[in-house]
């Protein structure tokens, strides 16, 4: 690039895992990419660190899934609360048999090192804080890269800035607060059994005096001395989680130390979790969101690192001259993750109501019912589900969906403003 504005064919605004992703796809393409990101690398990002069987089959398409599974790699869930426990391997099918966990801090980088590595050309220290259309298309950014600012023309202009989305915001982006969404706090610690096979959750957390919190906690080995231990509540306007997540880690670390041989929590951090869909204008002509921007997250198990990647794969898949995107991404996304989303965040909205749990909790999670039903919820709750399997779990799910689209046709799931 040359000149007062340097132009070029793909312009990404963050480089978390989606506009990472994106700019290796884009890259291998052959565009030429220009990535950007606020903060410099190695960054920490507040995250459980886990990474689902279908995160790993996408890090494979990336050609990354040895480099996040060889150190260490987990087999599937326990589950545990009410008094009962199931154990729920990954289920076998389309995504494989291996998750994994590794720390925001490392695998952000290893992502942002093979963008680099395949040509995509990074900009740290890099914020982009304006914006000019020509019409309906994105003409120019301002990006202001260490204390300098710049200009850019993109081609087509992929934003991956995350859950608060800013600069998505100067682009129209609009968050639907009374969807559900999630708050969450995580911590590291060290731990005895930081090599334990298996991500362990648990739905029933109680204070002091015996009365249940609402709220879950999860505790995901890391294979190199520490865990990721943390706590969540899922929450809506009308129902606000009225719980301090921070606290709520703590005394739930306090609970599992012994068992787990756990040192004191480090770098306690919380953020917020848009989910489901739940925002609007997430395209224009040249232009579109992927990743938490677009919120990507599942309802039911607050995973996004996969729909980030996945989004980045689709998103590079439609850069096409003379294709306009107004439309086109909003169908994508609704196609791809509009029934499972609709259904999870129905389901995660009941979640939302006190009693809900502590209702069906002991059904699901003590006994022979629980032994039965639960490895299907696993699969469900992973969305580990595709187009392509065919038994009974799967085909329920999707006739499930449906009928909740047809019911909750009025649900902004990536509405486009008129
Ligand atoms: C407590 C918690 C636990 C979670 N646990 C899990 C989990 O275990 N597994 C899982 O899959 N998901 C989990 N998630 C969700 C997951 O963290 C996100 O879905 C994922 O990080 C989304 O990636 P992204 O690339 O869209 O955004 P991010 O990873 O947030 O990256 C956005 C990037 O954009 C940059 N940026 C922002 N604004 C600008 C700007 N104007 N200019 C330039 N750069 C900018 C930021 O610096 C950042 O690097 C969790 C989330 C939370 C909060």
């Amino acid at each position: 690039m040359s000149g007062n504005v340097g132009s070029v064919d793909v312009l990404i605004v963050g480089a978390g895992p989606a506009g990472s992703a994106a700019a290796v796809h884009a890259a291998e393409a052959g565009h030429e990419v220009l990535l950007l990101d606020a903060a410099s690398f190695p960054r920490d990002k507040t995250c459980g660190d886990g990474l689902t069987p279908r995160a790993v089959h996408q890090l494979g398409k990336l050609g990354l899934a040895e480099a996040v599974t060889s150190d260490y790699h987990n087999k599937g869930l326990k589950l545990h609360g009410f008094g009962g426990s199931v154990t729920a391997p990954w289920p076998e099918g389309h995504y494989g048999t291996r998750g994994s966990a590794m720390p925001r801090t490392e695998f952000d980088h290893l992502l942002v090192r093979t963008a680099v590595a395949r040509g995509a050309t990074l900009w740290e220290d890099a914020t982009a804080t304006g914006v000019q259309f020509a019409g309906s298309r994105v003409d120019v950014v301002t990006v202001r890269h260490g204390g300098v600012e710049k200009q850019v023309r993109p081609r087509w202009l992929l934003v991956a800035d995350g859950v608060r989305s800013t600069f998505g915001k100067l682009l129209g982006r609009q968050w639907h607060r009374g969807e559900v969404y999630g708050i969450a706090a995580r911590s590291y610690c060290t731990s005895a059994m930081s090599q334990e096979p298996w991500i362990h959750s648990h739905v029933e957390l109680r204070d002091t005096d015996g009365t249940v919190q609402p709220g879950y906690g999860w505790i995901f080995p890391l294979g190199d001395g520490r865990v990721n231990l943390g706590a969540g509540a899922l929450s809506t306007d009308s129902r606000p989680a009225k719980v301090n997540t921070k606290r709520l880690l703590s005394h739930y670390a306090a609970q599992r130390r012994a068992e787990w041989g756990l040192g004191p929590e480090q770098d306690i951090a919380s953020a917020l979790l848009p989910m489901g869909g739940a925002v609007s204008n997430v395209a224009g002509a040249n232009w579109l969101l992927i990743g938490d921007a677009a919120a990507l997250v599942n309802p039911l198990n607050g995973e996004g690192i996969d729909y980030g990647m996945e989004s980045a794969e689709m998103a590079v898949d439609l850069l096409r001259p003379g294709r306009d995107l107004t439309l086109v991404w909003p169908h994508v996304l609704r196609e791809t993750y509009g029934e499972a989303f609709l259904l999870a965040r129905t389901a995660a909205r009941l979640l939302t109501y006190p009693r809900f749990l502590p209702l069906v909790g002991p059904l699901g999670l003590r006994g022979p019912v629980g032994a039965a039903i639960m490895p299907a919820a696993t699969r469900l709750m992973g969305n580990l589900i595709t187009d392509e399997d065919r038994d009974l779990i799967a085909r329920a799910w999707r006739t499930a969906g449906s009928a909740v689209s047809r019911m909750r046709r009025d649900t902004p799931l990536w509405a486009t403003a008129a």
